[in-house]
């Protein structure tokens, strides 16, 4: 089996590159990713389990929630009816267990406590190595658009290879558009997202985990993660940016987002009002029309498949998209009609968080 990367495993550019990913259960009403996430939490714990590497920090995931949020609710029903493990909070519960966050008109939360963040970039690496160690064939090369009809005997790369294979998966998230104009151009939507993270006073742990879980706040479209191994308090907004180009696009953030984040910060965690801006990072999202992803066949090639279109929520799902496509390969599972190709339209309807 040969693994191609074109900039590396975790790379600055990628997805998958920032340091942290919220892995949480719940998905309002649901079901599909709501199972998707619980297999691929096995499989990331056994994973990081058999590797060594401590890449889980089990730091809970809140979600904060206003008087009949439906999603919340509807996320609240979910985790009860499949057995996953939660807490419904109310306001008093808030204010006691969270005395750092300012509540505004949040009156109740779901708190996943088993949930939690991956350090992505690492655990990326970290897959890439076990899989080197496991046989495969990694190397660092940019494939070409694949031509032609029926059966695709070999991928030209930019450097004159060819690579020869009796299938082929592209799960080039936001690079799929690029790689498949005419399938994907108006099909998937890389969308300029940017990150923050901003330094708690010394000494104060109240914005680290135990004290603090991974947070969301639907309602304002930011979610932030407690600061880990001291490299800030991340807080991020979740709504979809401009269009962005991954491989020219610049990552530098506006000055406009910095004074909207600080404006959110000082509003709801108030002792962080003020606080120095460490770091930044601008990431893509790579949107379908929906949310769903895209996993499946080239309508063309017979042997070639598409996997993306993670749309902001696809990191934790990546061991169960993975034995998926596996799967479907060897015609071991049944089709998941969210998935196919045909189901992405060309405007966007954002209808999975
Ligand atoms: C700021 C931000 C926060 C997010 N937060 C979360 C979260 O909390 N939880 C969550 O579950 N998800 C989250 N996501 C979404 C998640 O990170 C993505 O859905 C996921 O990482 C996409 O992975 P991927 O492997 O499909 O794409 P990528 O990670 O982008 O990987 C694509 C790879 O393809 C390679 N490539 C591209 N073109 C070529 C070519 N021609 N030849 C060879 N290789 C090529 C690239 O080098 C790259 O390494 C977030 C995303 C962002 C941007």
């Amino acid at each position: 089996m040969v693994l191609l990367d074109a900039y590396g495993p975790g790379n600055t550019r990628a997805s998958s590159g920032g340091e942290s990913r919220i892995i949480r259960m719940g998905y309002g009403a649901d079901d599909l990713y709501t199972r998707f996430a619980r297999r691929s939490f096995q499989l990331w714990e056994a994973f990081f389990r058999d590797a060594g590497q401590p890449l889980f920090k089990p730091t809970g995931v809140l979600w904060l929630a206003r008087e009949g949020d439906p999603l919340v609710s509807d996320t609240l029903a979910t985790l009860r009816q499949q057995g996953v493990p939660h807490e419904r909070l109310s306001r008093l519960d808030l204010k006691v267990r969270f005395p750092q966050i300012a509540l505004g008109d949040h009156t109740w939360a779901l708190l996943e406590p088993e949930s939690g963040v991956i350090l992505a970039r690492r655990a990326v690496s970290a897959l890439v190595a076990e899989a080197v160690r496991g046989g495969v064939d990694y190397r660092a090369a940019s494939v070409l658009t694949p031509e032609g009809r029926g059966r695709l005997d070999a991928l030209g790369t930019e450097d004159g290879e060819s690579i020869h294979a009796r299938e082929f998966v592209f799960a080039c998230g936001p690079w799929l558009p690029k790689l498949f104009p005419d399938l994907l151009a108006d099909r998937i939507f890389p969308t300029r997202q940017e990150v923050f993270f901003f330094g708690p006073p010394a000494g104060d742990v109240r914005f680290s985990s135990p004290a603090l879980p991974a947070w969301i706040d639907f309602g304002e479209e930011v979610y932030g993660v407690p600061d880990l191994e001291g490299r800030g308090f991340k807080v991020a907004p979740d709504r979809h940016g401009p269009a962005f180009e991954p491989d020219a696009g610049e990552r530098l953030v506006s000055a406009e987002s910095v004074a909207r984040m600080r404006d959110f910060l000082g509003r709801r965690f108030p002792a962080l009002k003020g606080a120095p801006l460490l770091e930044t990072r601008v990431c893509q999202y790579e949107n379908t029309s929906n949310g769903d992803f895209l996993i499946d066949r080239h309508p063309d090639l017979e042997n070639v498949w598409l996997a993306g279109g993670g749309s902001g929520h696809g990191f934790k799902h990546g061991p169960a998209v993975g034995e998926y496509v596996a799967q479907r390969l060897q015609g071991a599972a049944a089709e998941e009609v969210r998935f196919r190709l045909s189901t992405k339209e060309t405007v966007q309807k954002r209808a999975v968080f």
